[in-house]
């Protein structure tokens, strides 16, 4: 059993179907103590068919009901995806001010306003010229905003492109990630460990393992990980091989966020009953 489960989506995000109260109680049922729903905020995003906008007076309205009557079964925090993009720092700090946030994931969906997604980013660049474009913008987005706890699925970028060989070898790219590793400690903030890389077949967690490994070299202690999960069964997708994976590296600790608050907890006590 494990403790929580710090990355999904409900019905409030464009590209999920799933009603909250199901995510909730596949939650429930797999045992967990937490979980923080982060549905997805992209301001501007540039494929209108996706608003991922939320109506948080509703939004809360419904968080605050569930939150309420499952009580004494599970402690939901209320999260968000936040989609960064260079020109979006007032809408994103309005955003971040205005509600009671308990957990930030910083993304980058979109870069140069141009979708990663739907392959529009792709058009005209070779392979090594998109994944450097997009750590660029990761990394300006880092040193940019302070409206984020942990920075969400760095190097998913290998989802998408229509390119034959998926794998990102580490060493070719390793100046840009080093400097993003680095920024991130400097700044206080985290990195996650986003499983869903296994669900889409890639064989490997985002950000891949010689990533968090020269994260945790560089001091690096801030990890959540999270799932990802967009549908109930998704929730806690992997997580034996991630607690092993980072067990195995070297880490004691993952981090759990109240009021955007970060704390501790031993990777045995999660994984524990
Ligand atoms: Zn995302
Ligand atoms: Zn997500």
């Amino acid at each position: 059993m494990f403790f929580a489960d710090y990355h999904m989506h409900t019905s409030f995000s464009s590209d999920s179907d799933a009603p909250m109260e199901s995510m909730i109680l596949a939650a429930i049922s797999l045992g967990l103590k937490q979980i923080a729903l982060t549905d997805h905020v992209d301001f501007d995003y540039p494929d209108v068919a996706f608003p991922f906008l939320i109506d948080y007076d509703e939004y809360l309205e419904t968080f605050s009901y569930y939150q309420n009557k499952y009580k004494d079964q599970i402690e939901l925090l209320l999260g968000v995806e936040i989609g960064f993009q260079p020109h979006l720092k007032h809408e994103i700090a309005d955003l971040v001010n205005k509600y009671p946030f308990d957990f930030i994931i910083g993304s980058t969906h979109v870069v140069d306003r141009a979708d990663l997604y739907n392959g529009d980013f792709f058009k005209g660049k070779t392979q090594k010229n998109a994944y450097l474009r997009y750590f660029e913008d990761v990394l300006h987005s880092i040193r940019t905003f302070d409206e984020f706890n942990v920075y969400g699925h760095l190097d998913y970028i290998i989802r998408y492109g229509d390119y034959t060989n998926k794998v990102l070898s580490y060493k070719d790219y390793q100046n840009i990630i080093d400097e993003i590793l680095k920024a991130l400690i400097h700044k206080g903030k985290g990195l996650e460990v986003n499983t869903s890389g296994h669900r889409y077949g890639l064989g490997q967690f985002h950000p891949q393992k010689a990533i968090l490994e020269t994260y945790h070299g560089l001091g690096g202690e801030i990890i959540t990980i999270g799932s990802d999960a967009h549908r109930p069964q998704d929730i806690c997708a992997c997580f034996h091989e991630a607690y092993k994976m980072l067990k195995d590296m070297g880490f004691k600790y993952v981090t759990i966020f109240k009021d955007q608050k970060p704390e501790f907890i031993s990777i045995e006590s999660y994984t524990k009953n």
